[in-house]
């Protein structure tokens, strides 16, 4: 058997019997990056030291017969958690040199459960982006080829296409990822995983670099429901240093898997029918509400009126947060700093030196809808209209449990191909930023393939902490659809 083909919960309870040690389970992992990582680039550090060590507490934790629900579980971490001692560069210049003195809440959490990390995972800088192409330390590769065009380079979504790629080539059991706009789920759908985007408020943003604090949602990504559910449960949890986190019981999510469907009311938002899109998306999204209806759902017709305002409303209040959040990086405090003549070149030098185009052009247009005269005009009609986007989840939930759409308007591209327009990548966003807009959790499931074989998504969204819910349809979408198919780049692969 290949120690890396294993899910989170067989790798568990194998753990527990004793079958193979942590530290076995960890090498396994290490053997897989090293030789797969220096082609997808999918981890930016590995701390191989760090990981043994932490497996060989968790092998005599396991020894005495305890060990927390992760204990020996080897993970990726986004480079966007701080990890304390242990290099966090947001895939940007400008925190190059940062060695946070502190640890993100999130990855104390899974540390407190006996997670082990295999290091940190590459990201489009500061989240800004659905590609990781907007690295400063190189794109990562999806794991997956066209089967009619094996030589093209596709991306593997984003921002968190690190962890994305590194859960769907097994160099990795579970990873955390960032959803701001679709970060966690529109990666997982590229990438052949499932990610899950918890209620705002449940994971906790203390230690997460930020890129728009109202939208910032830490989540987990894996190989099926089961393993997110299980990571979530260790996720989560009220956290006095993060104002936003929300003081809620974390329930058993994982036992949600199991607690079937029947009699649910699945909601089809009709303004998700946009034009353009693949005959493909529109058939599973047909075939995914004819399993749960099989399951004993009921499906529904629903709207969310105001759908088509979410992209233009996310992409004035995502930048406007980020040039408040990215005023930090001075080159005085911490970070990379570029010497000038006085301290406002000292600003200069530094951010024009520290930041790439991508996060240049969000600050210039953050900061131009937060100024005197334009304000009104952008800013406030956004936050009003969010208000409204919030609205028609609220009365669409009056009348279903749950929602299914796709993730996303297309599969994996390849570099360069939507990569050169912004406003093109931005329209990739379109099925995921309401969900965090609104707030409310949303996980993204592997659902088929189209012609090309790359893999297709599909995305249930739940009610605000109506994650058992929301899992419960996702894992039974999961049963129906019996997902098996694999990335030609993976650990043990014949193709390397
Ligand atoms: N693609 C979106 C953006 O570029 C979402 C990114 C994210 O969720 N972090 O802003």
């Amino acid at each position: 058997m290949n120690l890396t083909d294993l899910g989170l919960g067989p790798a568990r309870r194998a753990l527990g019997r004793r079958e193979f040690s942590a530290r076995e389970l960890t090498l396994a992992h290490l053997a897989a990056i090293e030789a797969l990582n220096p082609r997808l680039n999918a981890f930016l550090l590995v701390t191989a030291e760090e990981a043994l060590a932490a497996a060989e507490a968790a092998d005599a934790a396991l020894a005495r017969g305890e060990g927390g629900p992760l204990a020996g579980i080897p993970l990726a971490i986004k480079d966007i958690f701080c990890t304390k001692g242990v290099r966090t560069t947001a895939a940007s210049r400008i925190l190059e040199p940062f060695v946070p003195p502190y640890e993100s809440t999130v990855t104390a959490n899974l540390r407190r459960d006996g997670a082990i990390f295999l290091g940190k995972t590459n990201l489009d800088e500061f989240a800004m982006g659905s590609s990781t192409t907007n690295s400063a330390y190189g794109s990562t590769e999806n794991p997956w080829k066209r089967r009619q065009d094996p030589a093209a380079r596709l991306v593997p979504g984003g921002s968190s296409g690190g962890s994305a790629a590194a859960v769907a080539a097994r160099l990795a059991i579970g990873a955390t990822g960032t959803d701001t706009g679709g970060s966690i789920r529109q990666p997982a759908s590229f990438c052949g995983i499932t990610g899950l985007k918890p209620t705002y408020g449940r994971c906790s943003r203390y230690g997460v670099i930020a890129f728009a604090s109202s939208l910032d949602h830490p989540g987990p990504m894996a190989r099926s429901v089961e393993d997110c559910a299980i990571l979530l449960c260790s996720m989560a949890g009220h956290d006095s240093r993060d104002s936003t986190s929300v003081d809620v019981p974390v329930p058993d999510y994982a036992a949600a898997c199991n607690k079937g469907i029947r009699g649910l009311r699945i909601g089809v938002p009709r303004e998700y029918r946009v034009d353009g899109m693949p005959a493909e998306i529109e058939e599973m999204w047909r075939s995914g509400l004819a399993w749960l209806e099989d399951a004993g759902a009921t499906v529904h017709d629903v709207s969310l009126p105001h759908t088509k305002y979410g992209l233009p409303t996310y992409y004035i209040v995502a930048p406007a947060e980020a040039s408040s959040n990215l005023a930090r990086y001075d080159g005085v405090r911490y970070g990379l700093r570029v010497p000038g003549e006085d301290l406002i070149d000292l600003y200069e030098e530094t951010r024009g030196a520290g930041f790439g185009a991508e996060v240049k052009r969000r600050i210039l247009i953050g900061t131009y809808v937060l100024s005197a005269g334009y304000y009104d005009a952008y800013y406030l009609k956004a936050q009003k209209i969010r208000a409204l986007i919030l609205r028609d989840f609220t009365d669409a939930f009056a009348e279903v449990d749950a929602l299914l759409a796709p993730t996303a308007p297309s599969a994996a591209f390849a570099e360069g191909e939507k990569t050169e327009d912004p406003v093109t990548m931005y329209l990739n966003d379109v099925f995921t930023v309401p969900a965090d807009l609104a707030g409310v959790p949303a996980i993204s499931v592997p659902a088929g393939l189209d012609a090309d074989g790359l893999p297709l998504g599909l995305q249930v969204i739940g009610r605000p902490f109506g994650e058992e819910t929301m899992i419960a349809v996702a894992a039974q979408l999961e049963r129906a659809a019996s997902f098996t198919a694999l990335p030609a780049l993976r650990a043990g692969s014949p193709a390397i």
